[in-house]
């Protein structure tokens, strides 16, 4: 059993059913990403991964456990949004010591922690900064830090780049692949910008009206499209 496992989902609103029958199953470890256009259900997988929605059918399994209709906060999972979303009233430190302090670590195990996560996203000496005196990459690098503060067991990460300029977004891509490598964290990464998905991820789901298209490595995904959509999506059919 992989660590992941997303089975055979399906998720309507109203009427209008968005995810078709959806299975995916992810390693322990391993960086997949969602790749499709908008509207395509990425993020209402996503979502479901989570908890914030419930599958209409269908389950999800993480650790060996089914999560399926268990509370976002039970799951132990660490998401980051395309909006920073930190808190505008908070220091850094304390955007980063927020969940743990609630999770009732000590004031000083909390602080540890904080310095270490600070020390991983290379921002030591911004820790009394509030997010308006930073740059929109640096504060998804707290964004990021904060999710992964708790030791989740899964990371999710919603488009985290697309609010930033390119440059910035070459970069913090990069870096927030060395930092998954180095924690070894299973992680899920939505976007639509098909380059970004080919350099950072072990595998790519691609993603066309509310089904995964092709699963494979960005290799078998850009050289081997299994449809005429992912080669189209992807950039080899000209
Ligand atoms: P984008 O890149 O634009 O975010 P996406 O691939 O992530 O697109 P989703 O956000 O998952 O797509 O949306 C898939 C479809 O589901 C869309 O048609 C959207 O309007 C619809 N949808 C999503 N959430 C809801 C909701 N809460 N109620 C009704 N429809 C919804």
């Amino acid at each position: 059993m992989s660590f992941v496992n997303i089975s055979n989902v399906v998720k309507s609103f109203g009427t209008n059913t968005v995810v078709k029958g959806f299975d995916l199953a992810v390693e322990k470890g391993e960086f997949v990403s969602f790749l499709g256009p908008s509207g395509c259900g990425k993020t209402t997988v996503l979502r479901m991964i989570v908890g914030f929605e419930t599958p209409s059918s269908g389950s999800i399994t993480i650790g060996g456990k089914d999560v399926t209709n268990v509370a976002p906060n039970k799951r132990n999972i660490g998401m980051v949004f395309q909006a920073y979303a930190l808190f505008p009233n908070m220091s850094v430190f304390d955007n980063i010591a927020f969940g743990l302090k609630i999770s009732g670590m000590t004031k000083q195990a909390v602080s540890v922690r904080v310095e270490e996560m600070l020390k991983l996203i290379g921002l030591t000496h911004l820790a009394s900064r509030f997010p308006y005196e930073m740059s929109g990459g640096q504060q998804q690098r707290v964004a990021l830090a904060r999710a992964l503060a708790p030791k989740p067991d899964v990371l999710l990460l919603d488009e985290p780049l697309s609010a930033l300029d390119a440059k910035i977004r070459v970069s913090l891509r990069e870096e927030i692949r060395e930092i998954q490598k180095k924690l070894g964290i299973t992680t899920v990464f939505v976007t639509h910008d098909q380059e970004e998905a080919l350099t950072i991820s072990d595998r790519i789901v691609v993603m066309n009206g509310g089904r995964a298209d092709q699963i494979g490595t960005p290799n078998q995904i850009y050289n081997k499209p299994a449809t005429r959509f992912v080669a189209g999506f992807v950039g080899t059919l000209n």
